[in-house]
Formats: C-alpha cells, structure tokens, sequence
C-alpha cells in the first residue's frame, strides 16, 4: 500500500504537484495518468524518498522513506527510463546491483527470464535500444522481489509487442498481491492495464477513479 497525503513540491514559484493525496492498493495495477509535466515523477520521486516534498509526507507499507531508501525487496521502481552506461553486460550489471544487497545468483538469472533478456544478456547493457534498457530497469526493480512497484512511464518508446509484454507482466505482478503503480501519459494504454487511476493534471489530483467508471463516463 502507498499512501500519498497532501504531498506538495515547489521549485521555486513553480507548482509541480499540489496537495495531492491518494492510495494505492495491493493486488490491481494502478495507473498514473496525467499529461507529460502533470507532476508524476516529481511525486513518483517522493514517495521514494528522492525528492523532498515541500510539504506533506508519503509512505510506502506504512514506511517513510524520506530519510533513507527503501530496501530492493521491499520497493522496486523504474524512474525515467534512459541509457544505462556501462560497458558491463546486462547479467553484469544486474549481478553487481544484486551483490550489494546480497541477492542470489539464482535471482539474476530468475528476473532476466522474467523480462524478457535472455537472448541479449550477454551483450553490453550500454548499446542497448530503448526497450532492452526498459526492460533492463524493470529487471533491476524486481531483482528483490519487492512487495511494491513503482514504475514511470514504463512502455515509453516501445513498440507494441513490447508494450503487450509489460502490460501482462504488470497484471501478474498485481495478481501475486503486489503494489503496482504506474505512470503513463497514455490514457489507451492505461485503460488496458490498470484498474485504478489516479489521474492528475497540473500537479492537482484530477480523480481518483476505477477504468470501468472512467471508461464509462467517458
Ligand atoms: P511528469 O512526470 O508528469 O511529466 P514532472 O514531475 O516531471 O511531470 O514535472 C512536473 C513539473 O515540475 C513540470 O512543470 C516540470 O518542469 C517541473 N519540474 C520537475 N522537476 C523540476 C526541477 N528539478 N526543477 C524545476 N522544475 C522541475
Ligand atoms: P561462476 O563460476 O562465477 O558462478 P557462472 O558459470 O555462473 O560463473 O557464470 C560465468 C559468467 O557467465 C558470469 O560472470 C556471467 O557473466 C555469465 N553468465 C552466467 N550466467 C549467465 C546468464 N544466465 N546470462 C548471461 N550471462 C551469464
């Protein structure tokens, strides 16, 4: 479960997210939806403690993490996706971050399965397309097996059998009982793999609102 309450970030005399409070619940996808600039990775950085709010506080499974960052296996996230730059393959690269956290061997070659990587795992991480480094982030969110997920704008720039791809794995991580939050500027896209939105414009919560209600108003 996270819990966002009245959660505030200025940058000067700049509003990126104003007074915005919402949960999101184990079990369903949660999309988060909102034009590009709504503030969606300025609050997705706050719940994880990335960020300071300018006011207001975020917890994640009923933990704050202002002060420190959330554990692999507890919290799982994806920021914006960009280049990885390593000269590390990608089993490298998820083998170091799992040798600092004390994750298994076993699990590396588990979460490559999962993502999809198999075939590209031995190449360099650094020369990757944008969906091999997508799907190489969500990998290094689910290396701990966390009980929540955050991930932002996880199926930007893929194509569409890639985009299927995370649709599917999303659900099933919910589907296992996980908190599973999701940032799109998509609506199509959300209403296909999330069942709750928060949809926010401006900073401001807009509705907080179940697909099938949205969907039907709309
Ligand atoms: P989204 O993820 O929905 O596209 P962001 O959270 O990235 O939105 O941005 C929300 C607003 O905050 C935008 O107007 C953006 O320009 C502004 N913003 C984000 N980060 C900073 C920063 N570090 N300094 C100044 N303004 C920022
Ligand atoms: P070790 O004896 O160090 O446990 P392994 O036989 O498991 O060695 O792996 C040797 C090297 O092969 C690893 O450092 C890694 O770079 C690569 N490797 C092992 N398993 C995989 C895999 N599933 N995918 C990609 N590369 C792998």
């Amino acid at each position: 479960m996270i819990e966002a309450t009245a959660l505030t970030k200025r940058y000067g005399d700049r509003t990126a997210v104003a007074d915005l409070s919402f949960t999101v619940r184990p079990g369903v996808v949660t999309g988060f939806l909102g034009p590009n600039g709504a503030g969606k990775s300025t609050t997705m950085r706050m719940l994880l403690g990335l960020d300071a709010p300018t006011s207001g506080h975020a917890t994640i499974g009923g933990r704050s993490y202002a002060d420190h960052p959330a554990p692999l296996h507890e919290v799982g996230a994806m920021l914006e996706a960009r280049a990885v730059h390593t000269g590390r393959t990608a089993y490298n690269h998820l083998l170091a971050l799992a040798a600092t956290t004390g994750i298994s061997r076993r699990r590396v070659d588990e979460v490559i399965g999962l993502v999809g990587l198999g075939d590209v795992a031995r190449k360099r991480a650094g020369g990757f397309s944008l969906g091999m480094g997508q799907r190489l982030g969500i990998a290094s969110a689910l290396l701990g097996d966390p009980a929540t997920v955050i991930l932002d704008e996880p199926v930007n720039g893929l194509d569409p059998e890639g985009i299927r791809w995370i649709r599917n794995l999303l659900k099933g991580l919910a589907a296992e009982g996980r908190t599973v939050f999701v940032s799109s500027h998509l609506m199509s896209e959300m209403a296909l793999t999330a069942e709750q939105l928060i949809v926010v414009g401006r900073g401001r919560l807009i509705a907080d609102i179940s697909v099938e209600e949205f969907t039907h108003q709309a």
